[in-house]
């Protein structure tokens, strides 16, 4: 590279606008050129534009952008290669949630036509499928085990639906992992996504109606998820993030005692977010208080920002205060600094925009730069979401808790298969997990017979469909048929009459 601190250099550098590079030559070809002529004159060089009244003066800093120095080590694309290690790399431990045994209270949500009735103290009514299932398990014993120590995790964007809409494989899917399979077997799966913003409950009723199969919050898991055993640790918490006060109601719903958000500092002093416009409806629904007198433990960034102005400037504040302390300003930034956590690390989120938008890893690294700026420190923080390890060991416990409810079992299976779209989040995650990953053609990426970065290592399918049909005849044997057919029933000895009035 050449060296910028040239002072003959540094008018060339500046007669020559860095976005006129001549036709074959690029930009750097063309510094280089100009540094070994700038002994002769640096003035050779012609302004594209003529100067009228203006006086040029050489720059003293580089042009290049010094966010680098201020960003940790992490990548916008982390690799396998890159990436050994989270981009957790301060030896941060993070608390996730045990084993949902203990919350069996969180609702399953079924699609309308699908209920069952509920009988609270009875034993579930075994409808009739399952009891045909179970004996045509008894004739294939192996391949019923087989189906017991496999599992899914599923990515849900780009995978299993577009936004609100659904991709027809994903329900296909779920029909069959749901019991309409040769076995008429439930194969687990869990739902895996660094999305965010919404409850729980609200997403997989969302997600139930759209793929016209019963989701239940223990099969799930969002970017906060884990981040409800935040809840035992601080007291009062500055949630950031989401649309109007759904992080809000997240947070209350994981435990928080005490839940403040950005809107709440603004009202109790517009002051502090100079070019915001406040509404009065935002005034009425906010909880203001005097946060002179009130530290706020830790930060909890839930959901990508809405107002990015007003959220860094609140998030500077109070980690630059005395232990969270608006209106402080700590005497050492490290030791009095209040933590910070990030739900999730995506860059870049793909939208119906046609270049893919910031996300919370953007956020978060505009607020890294700002702060090292500011203090000369760097700031520690800890990062959930795909493909941090937390995320996959809270998986290990929903997948244990998810088989007990299936098979009677608590236990992680054997063989696991992540179906993801992303190869920087889905498939490095699971590959560094030791999962089997299956990348799929209908989100993100688009590339040619494998990921270069982050290969996944089960292979590349145009959709989840394929996808799963390749993993079930990996465990299961390729005569394992996708469908539940009651004539191949014993019972039945191929009476389609008879199946027709079972069913
Ligand atoms: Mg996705």
């Amino acid at each position: 590279m050449v060296s910028y601190d040239d002072a003959d250099f540094g008018v060339a550098a500046l007669n020559t606008p860095p976005d006129s590079p001549t036709k074959d030559s690029p930009i750097s070809t063309q510094y280089a050129t100009y540094k070994t002529d700038s002994k002769s004159s640096a003035l050779d060089v012609p302004p594209r534009t003529p100067t009228h009244n203006a006086i040029e003066v050489p720059a003293l800093r580089s042009p290049d952008a010094h966010a680098a120095q201020y960003m940790h080590s992490l990548s916008a694309s982390p690799s396998i290669k890159e990436r050994r290690v989270s981009r957790n790399s301060f030896g941060a431990s993070l608390p996730i949630p045990r084993s949902k045994r203990q919350s069996r209270l969180s609702s399953v949500a079924y699609p309308a036509e699908d209920g069952r009735p509920v009988r609270p103290g009875m034993p579930p009514i075994q409808p009739t499928r399952d009891i045909l299932a179970s004996q045509v398990q008894s004739v294939h014993p192996d391949m019923a085990k087989a189906a017991k120590n496999m599992a899914f995790a599923f990515d849900i964007d780009g995978v299993l639906v577009h936004g609100d809409r659904l991709i027809p494989e994903g329900k296909r899917v779920l029909d069959m992992l749901n019991g309409d399979n040769q076995l008429g077997i439930k194969i687990p799966h869990i739902f895996l996504t660094n999305g965010s913003g919404k409850p729980e409950v609200a997403r997989t009723e969302q997600l139930s109606k759209i793929l016209q199969n019963p989701v239940s919050t223990e099969q799930f898991i969002q970017s906060h998820t884990p981040m409800r055993a935040l809840a035992e640790y601080y007291n009062t918490v500055l949630v950031v993030g989401g649309e109007g006060y759904r992080c809000r109601e997240v947070a209350e719903q994981y435990g928080f005692k005490d839940i403040i958000v950005p809107n709440d500092i603004v009202a109790w002093d517009p002051s502090i977010a100079p070019y915001r416009v406040f509404t009065e409806e935002e005034k009425a629904t906010s909880r203001p208080r005097d946060f002179a007198r009130c530290n706020i433990d830790a930060i909890m960034v839930f959901s990508d920002s809405r107002d990015y102005a007003t959220d860094m400037q609140i998030i500077v504040d109070l980690l630059r205060s005395e232990n969270g302390r608006l209106g402080t300003l700590a005497k050492d930034p490290v030791s009095q600094r209040i933590p910070i956590y990030f739900s999730q690390g995506d860059m870049l989120c793909p939208t119906e925009h046609p270049i893919p938008r910031m996300s919370q890893g953007a956020f978060r690294i505009g607020l890294e730069a700002m702060y090292k700026a500011l203090t000369g420190v760097d700031l520690e923080r800890v990062v959930y979401g795909k493909p941090e390890l937390a995320t996959y060991k809270y998986a290990d416990e929903v997948l244990a808790s998810w088989m007990a409810d299936l098979h009677g079992e608590e236990r992680i299976p054997e063989n696991i298969y992540m179906v993801g779209d992303n190869p920087a989040s889905d498939i490095v995650g699971g590959n560094m997990y030791g999962w089997n990953t299956c990348l799929v053609r209908t989100g993100v990426f688009q590339g040619g017979e494998n990921d270069e970065e982050n290969p996944a290592n089960f292979g590349v399918f145009p959709n989840v469909l394929e996808a799963v049909k390749a993993a079930c005849r990996k465990e299961l044997g390729d005569e394992f048929q996708f469908e539940w057919d009651d004539r191949v029933n014993p019972v039945l000895h191929g009476s389609a009459a008879v199946a027709s009035a079972i069913e």
